[in-house]
């Protein structure tokens, strides 16, 4: 599919209908879905209705937004007013929402068109998107290999062109590990930065929403229109919102303005030679259009894993109490008394890798172990905090990979959870500290296996993040790359 600004001129010329435009993508996902799995529901209906509505405003004369008639998916962890909403677990299986998320109901005020609800690992807990209860995504690239995850359904959805943009939550990497195993263009904003109104809950420390696209400026686009102050979450920021796209430029001249800092420790050991080359490749190319290289130094960047995987469970062990088989979805229905019905319904309503997590967090928060534990682990937080704050005291923007490996095959690693955990070594410090970060493709392996290249910023400098993945976006040509599939 066209980008977001090529099917808006043609909107507006009238060269084409926007549920002609809906009606091509939902043929694509008609057509790849046997194979891809990338979707857990498609709402045909409501979306032909909502191009409808946009042909309508067109044809009246009004003027149109450039969100308006742009098929987007939407993570199945985005609550959607009368669509079922699962989080790819058992446990909400017969879960309709009576409410709309902020964010999704942003992009239906601004005319989108919503395609259907992606898959994800259970609850945003994976890197694969093997753990959704429901369906294993396929990599558009390589359809026996895994699309990366949480937001696996989104990134290959966006990849497979089965939409034009889609929204994931990323909480330790879920929207950039995706979209550099898939290929395309992710982002997770500074926390607070998009309302988590209406996101269901994993770990509401880190999580944020964030979007995906098939280009920069497509990402851009989508993000200006989520982002922004809400009441209904008490962390969103208070900050005007910048028209990200508005102002894009092929460089960063003058020449020496720009400082970017290569994060020394996210070389070496575990690293992919392929991923190597690759992000050197692409430093000497920021270099060339203008930018100054530093090395710098993030020495507790590697205490992130350890630390996320305490303050991340605890979080969720918290936040998934909820799920008794009173309020939402799935009850067991043998149980013969109020004990056993809640816990059969956790038992039978849960997968492994959640239920891991649940105990995980309930040991670290419980008396005697919380202080050892959860404690120390939000004091190693504020020093990647303060890592970072150092670093960009020198620097403007920081660069690594986005995961040490290329998308990896299907079952892999589904029987060994620390191997998993791994792959999101370079993307958890960010969500720690609170930053905004951006994945985009900077190259492939010689299997055809795209690699993500990381922009990490200073506390809401989206705005430079996206200037600069721009300029190097444009002066190659990466992204103009699609995978064969059909
Ligand atoms: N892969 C990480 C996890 O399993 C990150 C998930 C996420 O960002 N939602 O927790």
């Amino acid at each position: 599919m066209a980008s977001i600004r090529e099917l808006h001129q043609q909107l507006v010329k009238k060269e084409r209908s926007a549920v002609e435009i809906t009606q091509e993508a939902l043929e694509r996902i008609q057509a790849l879905e046997p194979k891809l799995h990338s979707f857990l529901c498609v709402t045909a209906e409501r979306a032909l209705e909502q191009a409808g509505a946009v042909d309508a405003k067109i044809a009246a004369g009004e003027e149109i937004g450039l969100l308006a008639g742009i098929p987007v998916g939407i993570k199945d962890n985005l609550c959607t007013k009368g669509i079922p909403t699962t989080c790819a677990s058992r446990i909400l299986e017969n879960f309709v929402p009576p409410y709309e998320s902020t964010a999704t109901q942003k992009l239906a005020d601004a005319g989108a068109v919503m395609v259907g609800k992606t898959n994800l690992d259970e609850f945003a807990m994976g890197s694969s998107t093997e753990n959704s209860a429901y369906q294993v995504t396929a990599n558009p690239w390589d359809l026996s290999r895994v699309p990366g995850g949480s937001s696996g359904g989104s990134a290959a959805a966006v990849a497979a062109q089965e939409c034009v943009v889609a929204l994931g939550s990323d909480t330790g990497g879920s929207i950039r590990q995706p979209a550099s195993f898939c290929g395309v263009v992710g982002m997770k904003p500074t926390y607070g930065l998009v309302s988590r109104y209406g996101l269901v809950a994993y770990a509401s420390s880190l999580d944020q929403i964030g979007p995906f696209g098939n280009t920069v400026e497509d990402a851009a686009i989508l993000l200006s229109a989520i982002a922004g102050y809400d009441p209904k979450d008490s962390t969103s920021l208070k900050v005007a919102i910048p028209n990200y796209a508005a102002s894009f430029k092929p460089d960063f001249k003058p020449r020496g303005q720009l400082k970017i800092g290569i994060i020394k420790e996210t070389f070496g050991e575990g690293l992919d030679s392929v991923v190597e080359q690759a992000v050197t490749k692409a430093v000497d190319q920021l270099q060339s259009l203008g930018a100054e290289i530093h090395i710098i130094s993030c020495p507790t960047f590697r205490y992130g894993l350890p630390t996320y995987y305490i303050i991340a469970p605890s979080e969720a062990s918290a936040n998934l109490a909820r799920y008794d088989g009173v309020k939402y979805g799935y009850r067991a229905p043998d149980a013969d008394n109020l004990l056993s019905m809640y816990t059969r319904t956790r038992a039978t309503g849960f997968g492994t890798e959640v239920k891991r997590r649940i105990m995980i967090g309930t040991y670290a928060l419980s008396a005697g172990y919380y202080d050892a534990y959860y404690l120390k682990a939000q004091k190693v937080r504020t020093l990647i905090k303060r890592d970072f704050e150092k670093a960009f005291a020198a620097v403007d923007v920081l660069v690594c990979p986005t995961s040490p490996t290329t998308a990896f095959k299907a079952g892999e690693k589904t029987t060994d959870p620390l191997s998993m955990y791994l792959t999101d070594l370079m993307t958890i410090p960010v969500n720690l500290a609170g930053l905004p970060s951006l994945s985009l493709p900077c190259g492939f392996d010689d299997q055809g296996l795209p690699i993500g290249l990381q922009l990490i910023g200073n506390v809401l400098r989206e705005d430079l993040l996206f200037q600069v993945a721009y300029a190097y976006e444009q002066s190659t040509t990466w992204h103009l790359r699609k995978p064969q599939i059909s």
